[in-house]
């Protein structure tokens, strides 16, 4: 038997109250963390695929959410349908330019039958994974949003900036009834914005990526006529022939940018990709193709992203010269994608937002990030197109930011998930940033709003 003395059994006393009070609070943390990612699931379970995204299901559960955190809320239509949803709060000195927290609501389509769990059942896998289309773009962002908010009300926090959250359709079929039109809005014009928070990609390391630019999409036809002929004859100048030369060169040129990728000289987002999208020639038989016939006519269609840095001009004269050029009796057409996302501004600036020390929201972000105890990665070009541009048209400073490290890069694809663990870090970066981005005090310099 032990005996203890008055001044041990004080101790031991003491001892119990602190386990126990260790074990109610990291009980409380694991239900919290619970209801948090129940809260993720239930926004990921809205079926917001295209092309018919369940926008008003969407509308109704952001709305809601936001109450929750006492957000003051208005609901936007600037397309009948297509609703768009506002969430505010304001700060201690709203004559300050805002913050905005973007992000878009609808997801790209999946094929449930190939994936290992339903893309809408959200499904939490043992190991934490929680599957889902829009867990990586960018449900999860949204509702990351709106956990630092909560816990940051929970701190009593206060805003010096009005935050705004931004919760917006279409950006998955090109934007321009949602990020564009919103950009072009007089609504938008009041909310004085002075930055802009998008989205960004998973990362398979430990480090966070971050974009200030983002290549331009372009899409090439390009055509090749010739003389029909018999399938034995051999002549110069068929539209085969014409169209092959063509694919051979474009095939080199997408070789040399993919091996300066490969070589590790230059990322995803810096080089020209070029891409087959596809192939139409021959002439149709019951059972299949003429096989003894050569086609007067072939088409070739590519998908090719421009980054900002490239010279846009010196492409098209490449597209001209060597891709589909009249002396092999070709012809092309850019489709309209590439006249909607230019690649520079009106004044031929290139759309980016700056890294250095003229934008200071750079620097906070970076600073915030560490803060949180995140690490982020040298500033990179987004490979494909997101809503950022709508606003970097306009002169705005817009970082896509999606923070997921250790995560591999599923947007898009089958399977697409993302660990529990991950997301709940994330809304602790988040939570670092509102804060930093929210009390900045600073001016901005004019260039990011000229208009203004
Ligand atoms: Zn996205």
């Amino acid at each position: 038997m032990v005996v203890l003395n008055k001044r041990s059994m004080v101790l031991v006393l003491v001892l119990a109250i602190a386990i126990a009070i260790r074990e109610t609070s990291s009980e409380s943390e694991e239900e919290s963390s619970s209801s948090i990612i129940s809260r993720f699931q239930q926004y990921l379970k809205i079926n917001t695929s295209q092309p018919s995204p369940r926008y008003q299901e969407a509308a109704e559960f952001l709305i809601s959410e936001g109450k929750a955190v006492s957000l003051e809320y208005e609901i936007m239509e600037l397309v009948a349908g297509k609703p768009l949803v506002l969430l505010k709060w304001e700060g201690t000195n709203p004559h300050l330019p805002s913050i905005l927290l973007y992000s878009h609501t609808d997801v790209v389509p999946s094929e449930p039958n190939k994936w290992a769990h339903h893309p809408f059942s959200a499904h939490l896998d043992p190991t934490g994974r929680i599957f889902a289309r829009g867990s990586q773009d960018m449900k999860c962002v949204g509702m990351q949003y709106l956990e630092a908010i909560r816990r940051l009300r929970a701190h009593n926090f206060r805003p010096l900036r009005t935050l705004y959250l931004a919760f917006s359709p279409d950006e998955e079929i090109g934007g321009h009834h949602g990020a564009e039109k919103f950009a072009q809005s007089e609504i938008f014009r009041r909310m004085n914005v002075g930055v802009v928070l998008d989205e960004g990609l998973a990362s398979p390391d430990q480090h966070y990526r971050a974009f200030y630019a983002e290549r331009s999409p372009w899409w090439l036809v390009i055509k090749a006529v010739g003389a029909p002929g018999h399938g034995s004859k051999l002549y110069d100048n068929s539209a085969m022939e014409n169209l092959l030369k063509s694919i051979e060169s474009i095939r080199r040129f997408r070789s040399s940018q993919f091996d300066l990728i490969k070589a590790g000289l230059k990322a995803e987002g810096d080089v020209v990709s070029v891409n087959m999208a596809f192939l139409k020639a021959g002439t149709p038989s019951p059972t299949g193709f003429v096989m003894n016939l050569q086609p007067s006519e072939a088409e070739a269609g590519f998908d090719i992203r421009v980054p900002p840095t490239a010279d846009p001009e010196s492409l098209e004269r490449r597209i001209a010269e060597e891709w589909a050029p009249s002396s092999r009796n070709m012809s092309f057409y850019l489709g309209q994608f590439k006249q909607k996302t230019p690649v520079h501004d009106k004044s031929g600036k290139p759309l980016l937002t700056k890294t250095d020390g003229s934008n200071p929201w750079w620097g906070l972000l970076e600073n915030a990030v560490q803060k949180a105890g995140g690490k982020l990665g040298e500033p990179e070009v987004f490979p494909a197109a997101t809503d950022s541009r709508y606003f970097r048209q306009l002169g705005l400073p817009a970082i896509g930011f999606s923070p997921m490290a250790n995560t591999p890069v599923l947007l898009h694809d089958h399977n697409e998930f993302l660990h529990k663990d991950e997301y709940l870090k994330g809304i602790k970066i988040y939570e670092s940033i509102i804060k930093k981005y929210a009390s900045f005090d600073g001016q901005e310099r004019g260039e990011f709003r000229d208009e203004l």
